[in-house]
């Protein structure tokens, strides 16, 4: 019997998370197709990559750099679609069985709850869908059946760890945090972080904005709130411990006191290939763990003093409602203005947690709502001044 390949609509395909999910479909042995690829600015690679995947259609999401690429080379049986909200009209395609979601911040937020009302599988990159609207994400796909598959490595980790127990033996989930470059840093010292610094992070190799949250704690904080909705699980049974050599992406702790861990190097392609191949297993793509060498592995308690964006990771995940999408956008513009050496880095956390409290929350807000406090908070980022 010959299987059908899975038609994959990888969103974001130029970023890492992207090429990432294009290398494992290309070693996938034909049981994966790339059906649709979308990318913002970097179009050159766009093509390059319809090249090689032969894709039914590419999107390119920004209408002004659309406009001014040279698209000759585009392959001539591949259609060609411009603006961002061709993400949403083609992940609802019928012939679409997968959508990895992997557009960077809130820009993905929209397709992505197209693919869930559409009861779709969703590899599930970007984080910030569950940061700013969780329980209407995972409301719609109760409704709809639509399978919500980690990518991001710790909440895999979990995924996987949870096969083993049952939901009421669950005690807790340990997040683990490599702690960033910047881990053993005095005060004094974060004062003078710059943009190269911070973007050299120690173990894992990824885009601009995820490296300066992995700096900040940002990331951990907002992968607590991820998977406060993705399990279903209140934060005070969502713990995070430091794990500087990223070889344990996550734990679960069961009722009788039995930790389950899940190890590999840190690759994004492991936890990439779980879920497009989900719910089976193969062959591995990258390096494996070698045992024949002496290895360390070392665990830190997480002090949420020192890293204030874990308190505020805690709080935003115990309040709800609005705070995850207020959380995420005064972030996001934050980290702009960091990288664009016009904010401090030990001013990003302060400035969420002041736009944060500032907010006039609510506790079961529409998406119009959360959009439209998305807007409000990168305003106000904008707005700040340090005094
Ligand atoms: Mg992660």
């Amino acid at each position: 019997m010959t299987c059908k390949p899975k038609n994959v609509a990888v969103l974001g395909s130029t970023g890492s998370i992207g090429k990432n999910a294009l290398e494992v479909i290309a070693a996938s042995g034909g049981t994966l197709r790339v059906s649709v690829l979308s990318a913002h600015t970097r179009l050159d690679l766009l093509i390059e990559q319809a090249i090689k995947m032969s894709p039914d259609c590419v999107i390119a999401t920004c209408d002004e750099t659309a406009s001014s690429q040279d698209w000759s080379r585009l392959p001539a049986n591949c259609e060609l679609l411009v603006g961002s909200k061709n993400t949403e009209k083609v992940v609802r395609r019928d012939d679409i069985d997968v959508v990895v979601a992997a557009i960077v911040g809130s820009a993905g937020l929209q397709s992505t709850l197209a693919a869930v009302a559409m009861g779709k599988t969703i590899a599930l990159a970007n984080k910030e869908t569950l940061v700013m609207a969780g329980p209407l994400v995972m409301g719609l796909a109760q409704e709809t059946g639509a399978n919500i598959l980690p990518i991001d490595s710790e909440h895999s980790a979990v995924f996987q760890a949870l096969r083993t127990g049952e939901t009421n033996e669950v005690k807790r989930i340990i997040l683990t945090a490599s702690g960033g470059p910047f881990r053993h840093h005095t005060q004094k010292q974060l004062e003078s972080v710059t943009v190269a610094e911070a973007l050299a992070h120690p173990t894992w190799k990824m885009g601009p904005k995820i490296t300066i949250d992995s700096a900040t704690m940002m990331n951990k904080a907002l992968e607590i709130i991820e998977a406060r909705w993705l399990f279903d699980l209140p934060p005070d049974q969502i713990e995070v411990v430091i794990h500087p050599q990223s070889i344990v992406h996550s734990m679960v702790e069961f009722i009788d006191g039995s930790i389950v861990a899940q190890m590999s190097p840190p690759d994004m392609r492991l936890p990439i290939q779980f879920a497009l191949h989900w719910p089976h297993r193969r062959d591995a793509i990258g390096k494996q763990l070698d045992f024949s060498e002496n290895m360390d592995l070392q665990f830190e308690p997480a002090d949420r003093d020192r890293f204030s964006a874990l308190e505020l990771g805690m709080e935003a995940a115990e309040t709800g409602g609005t705070s995850g999408a207020v959380l995420n956008a005064a972030n996001e513009a934050a980290v702009a203005r960091f990288l664009n050496e016009d904010l401090s880095f030990k001013d990003i956390v302060p400035v969420c947690q002041t736009i944060v409290n500032r907010h006039s929350f609510e506790s079961a807000p529409s998406l119009e709502r959360l959009l439209e406090l998305d807007r409000w908070a990168r305003e106000e980022v904008n707005r700040w001044v340090h005094t």
